[in-house]
């Protein structure tokens, strides 16, 4: 049987993310590493945090630790946060550890070795004040074509355009505010990106599979053609460069950050005798590799992750699905670190359980386009699936078989029409359900658990067993058995979504299996629990929520150093290379434009190229 090994995005280390990032790829990946294993996979979940960058330095620094403090202790406080939410990681690693630090020095000396490496010389942005060299966002000044005085090194929020640090008017550092910003020259050291392009077109060709999204996000950068990429930093947080006249040096964040998926695995294995972390990543076929990520993380995992590794020649594991996402938007517009928009994960689980927003976010996945998040959306949503739908069987059915038969599932009657039509109904939607959970589509996915719950609540209410027990003891019990055999089907194929509201259902059936057993069929998913078995009425699962049980969600304070401390990107890193500055641009959830389509994800969004030096 084929085995999962599950990724998601690596969240980067500083500050609690919002509920877009849980949405994105933490959630699905979870919900569908529960679905293998439920269904009898072998399943290998992975995921950490990426600590490494100048925002995890300089949030360190305005926290006033040392970085490395600083990363462990927010380590620490997303890794809980996951935990609270129930996401089932078989290893949360770390991308500051010894074992990614190791296995990305061998890739890299393997990289160049084989000649995908070259030094070149570039110029960057140095302010002797603050002691360091400046990405180019962190450079801010007047802007040359509107004067808005708050333009960064990299874009112009204002009139949009992408800038470099040179074009701005009196620039200055963002992080000190000093004026004596000067370019240097430093030497760095490139991946030859651009011939990887024959390969990775071979590659991209046969994946028609995958969702357009992401095809279209790949094919894109191929055909506008790829450049070269710097894969070195000036920097001291980081994993460092092994070789001579480069010790000085760190590597580039989004070099190192996927290879981290990798040592996660080394990690696991490394916990516990037995394991072994290369029948999963060098497993072949027998391995299915599924990555889920958000549209911005496509390019680095389509592109540049797959050509390093292709380079490397190990043989590792390439993804054979990349599950990207869009959008998560909160009413309308973006959520916002830095403008403390949105809710945050941390505040989400303070107002509701888990479940509640496990359930709402997967049912309304941004998969085919963004999604927006709206309380009056969320509200409605999680009262009708959760409290009207699923609780209200749950709780009518335990509640009176405890009322009409002593709380035991009862015995005698045969099925009858009515069920015989059931099975069929059921048989369908259980169909659909393994197809949508095979072709990763999460939100068709929940749909057809919530047309399952619905199919169980119309043969409750049809069959009536509280009228029919008033004169036919027998097909009262037939009906009861039949509702109670419903109870658990619904729980159990809900158990990848809301797994705690699922698992204290299965408990008050009698069900201890862990995880749930799986009944891909009809007949025998209304036979399972046996006759005389004892249950118990569990409490009230959902209790109606309202827009005031939302009310003022505390946001986290804003993640020192003052900017949005999103992960960088490939989109910007490709825009500044290789031109005055190494530092890609960093673009978060607040600098992008609102809900940008497929047709944005490019190099070049903004309709041109930016200037270069070379
Ligand atoms: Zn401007």
């Amino acid at each position: 049987m084929t085995k999962f090994l599950i990724t998601s995005a690596l969240p980067y280390v500083n500050g609690v993310k919002h509920l877009g990032n849980l949405a994105g790829s933490l959630l699905p990946a979870d919900i569908h590493a529960r679905h293998r294993r439920q269904t009898g996979h072998e399943v290998l979940f992975l995921c950490g945090t990426d600590e490494h960058g100048t925002p995890a330095e300089l949030a360190a620094q305005a926290a006033g630790l040392p970085v490395a403090d600083y990363c462990a202790r927010q380590h620490a406080v997303q890794a809980d946060i996951y935990r609270r939410f129930d996401l089932s990681f078989d290893h949360f690693s770390r991308t500051s550890r010894a074992a990614n630090r190791a296995l990305t020095q061998e890739i890299f000396l393997r990289l160049d070795a084989a000649g995908h490496i070259e030094a070149r010389t570039i110029r960057q942005a140095w302010s002797p004040t603050d002691g360091r060299f400046l990405p180019d966002r962190y450079v801010v000044g007047t802007c040359p074509h509107c004067s808005d005085a708050n333009a960064r090194g990299d874009q112009c929020e204002a009139c949009t355009r992408l800038l470099d640090p040179e074009a701005l008017v009196a620039p200055r550092s963002a992080i000190s505010g000093a004026t004596d910003i000067e370019l240097r020259e430093s030497r760095h050291l490139f991946l030859k990106l651009s011939a990887f392009t024959p390969a990775l077109r071979t590659w991209l060709d046969g994946r028609n599979d995958w969702p357009l999204l992401v095809r279209s996000i790949a094919r894109k950068w191929l055909d506008e053609g790829l450049r070269d990429r710097c894969i070195t930093r000036d920097l001291s947080w980081g994993v460092p460069v092994p070789k001579e006249g480069f010790a000085d040096k760190v590597f580039y964040v989004w070099f190192d950050a996927p290879i981290g998926y990798i040592a996660a695995a080394v990690e696991w294995a490394e916990a516990a005798p037995g394991r072994d972390w290369r029948a999963w990543w060098q497993g072949g076929d027998a391995v299915r590799h599924i990555q889920f990520l958000a549209k911005d993380n496509v390019p680095f995992h389509t592109i540049s992750f797959p050509a390093t590794l292709m380079g490397s020649g190990l043989p590792l594991k390439l993804p054979d699905v990349v599950k990207g996402f869009n959008w998560l938007t909160y009413e309308g517009g973006k959520f916002s670190t830095s403008r403390r928009r949105g809710i945050f994960t941390d505040t989400a689980l303070e107002l509701l359980p888990a479940d509640c927003w496990r359930w709402w976010l997967a049912a309304n996945a941004p998969e085919g386009s963004d999604s927006d998040f709206t309380v009056e959306r969320f509200v409605d949503g999680v009262n009708k699936d959760l409290a009207d739908t699923f609780g209200n069987l749950v709780n009518r059915c335990l509640a009176f078989t405890a009322s009409a038969f002593g709380g035991n599932v009862p015995a005698g009657g045969e099925h009858g029409p009515a069920e015989l039509a059931l099975i069929e109904r059921l048989d369908r939607e259980l169909a659909a359900l393994c197809r949508h959970h095979d072709g990763l589509a999460l939100r068709k996915a929940a749909a057809s658990v919530r047309s399952l719950w619905k199919i169980a609540n119309s043969y409750v209410a049809e069959a009536a067993p509280w009228s029919v027990v008033r004169h036919d003891r027998e097909r009262a019990a037939v009906i009861t058995r039949t509702a109670l055999n419903l109870v658990r089907l619904s729980a159990s194929i809900a158990w990848p979504f809301i797994p705690k509201a699922a698992s204290l259902v299965l408990t008050s059936l009698g069900e201890t299996a862990d995880p749930p057993t799986w009944i891909g069929d009809g007949a025998t998913a209304i036979s399972a629990l046996p006759a005389g078995r004892a249950l118990s009425v569990p409490p009230l699962l959902f209790p109606k929520i309202t827009a005031s049980s939302l009310a003022t969600p505390r946001s986290p304070a804003p993640a020192p150093g003052g900017h949005a401390h999103e992960k960088e990107s490939m989109v910007a890193a490709e825009e500044s290379q290789p031109g005055s500055s190494v530092y890609p641009r960093m673009r978060s959830h607040d600098s992008r434009a609102r809900s940008p389509q497929i047709e944005e994800h490019r190099p070049n969004r903004h309709g041109r190229r930016k200037r270069t030096h070379s």
